[in-house]
């Protein structure tokens, strides 16, 4: 592969080879579900939430449509509502902040850490207020947050913690399984997720029975019986069919996460001399899964452009922290407020990561990134 050829084309995510290993399962699985019929909540849905439940070493999983639904019905199960603050990481995918928009409640944003791009514990005191119901770390990139002082802080408290863990599916901190770690945890299956459906899914994760309950009641119109309705609930049910799908690529996640980590290492190794590329670091105490490969970099606007140029896929996430986003322009935050995400924000690059990835397509990107860092 020639650096001037530009009929290279890396994609900067591409599944296709993965479809392949889980193809006969997914076929014969749908098949048999359009045969039945049984497209909402089928017994491969409640399959499904039992293993993934079991995956994250928790008791409860619900099914709901979508990661943001996902977090929305956990803090509507708690009764989040309007006079309540639920605290979020600036850096962060916006669907985060939504969903206690939601409820009403106001999303209260915290600065991140340097090292990880998590929200940054230190910082939650200052945020803290008797309004705050909820405190809802990210676990950006697919690295865990740190979960023993958020807990801690949390603990002393009263007040709940729940995972926003779209990213993370199958990481750990010190042992324990993302899924686990908060009152309620939160999982996207947007196809680009690393556990991803064939459209939107998402699911609440849990091991509190009442949360349990409640969200099925949420998630299915609010009813018990079938025309018995408690709650004024909602329709946000995850399809039988995106479950057929889910269920085949979960028995294949751990490895996938692990080509993902040797893809990760391997980028570091390529860009270790290159000091004006900053790696991402793994804490000692946790397992990363990569579901974002994002290095730092300055000029990263142009880099990215130059990157396009040289056919290698890159996207940003996220070029602008919540505090600063047009929507939430109410809040009444401003530039310089929270200086980390602000930085980061301006220097993060994705590059291109999918566990099928082959190692020229990895050599040709960190090559490509060198050279236009090097020019
Ligand atoms: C993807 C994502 C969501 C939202 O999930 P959807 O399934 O797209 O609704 C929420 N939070 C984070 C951090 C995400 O990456």
């Amino acid at each position: 592969m020639s650096l001037t050829n530009n009929t290279v084309n890396i994609p900067f995510i591409d599944f296709s080879e993965q479809y392949q290993t889980i193809k006969d399962e997914v076929l014969s699985g749908l098949q048999a579900v359009f045969e039945k019929g049984n497209f909402i909540l089928g017994q491969e849905e409640k399959d499904f939430e039992a293993q993934f439940a079991q995956y994250c070493e928790a008791k409860y999983a619900v099914g709901v449509n979508s990661g943001t639904d996902a977090l929305y019905l956990a803090l509507a199960s708690l009764d989040i509502d309007v006079g309540d603050e639920v605290i979020i990481p600036t850096f962060t995918f916006i669907a985060t902040a939504l969903c206690v928009s939601y409820t009403g409640a106001t999303p209260v944003f915290v600065d991140i850490e340097d090292k990880t791009y998590n929200i940054d514990p230190k910082k939650l005191e200052e945020a803290i207020t008797d309004k705050t119901k909820v405190i809802m770390p990210v676990h950006i990139y697919g690295q865990p947050s740190n979960m023993g002082e958020i807990k801690a802080i949390a603990k002393a408290r009263g007040i709940k913690v729940v995972e926003d863990a779209a990213q993370a599916h199958g990481s750990s901190y010190q042992g324990e399984r993302v899924g686990s770690l908060g009152d309620i945890s939160c999982f996207s299956f947007y196809p680009t997720k690393s556990l991803g459906a064939f459209g939107d899914g998402g699911i609440v994760v849990t091991n509190n029975q009442d949360v349990f309950e409640k969200v099925q009641m949420l998630r299915d119109y609010g009813r018990k019986g079938r025309y018995d309705h408690k709650v004024k609930g909602y329709n946000s049910r995850l399809d039988t069919v995106q479950a057929v799908v889910l269920s085949a690529k979960l028995k294949h996640l751990d490895q996938w996460n692990k080509m993902r980590n040797e893809h990760a290492a391997y980028y570091c190794e390529l860009l270790k001399d290159v000091d004006a590329v900053i790696c991402p670091q793994i804490q000692e105490d946790r397992t990363h899964v990569f579901q974002t490969f994002a290095v730092r970099v300055q000029n990263r606007d142009k880099v990215i452009e130059q990157m396009k140029e040289k056919g290698v896929g890159c996207l940003i996430h996220y070029p602008i922290p919540l505090h600063l986003q047009e929507a939430y322009k109410d809040a009444g935050y401003k530039q310089g407020d929270f200086p980390v995400a602000e930085k980061i924000a301006n220097e993060v690059l994705s590059l291109p990561m999918f566990p099928h990835m082959k190692k020229e397509q990895i050599e040709y990107a960190s090559q490509s990134l060198k050279e236009i860092i090097n020019t």
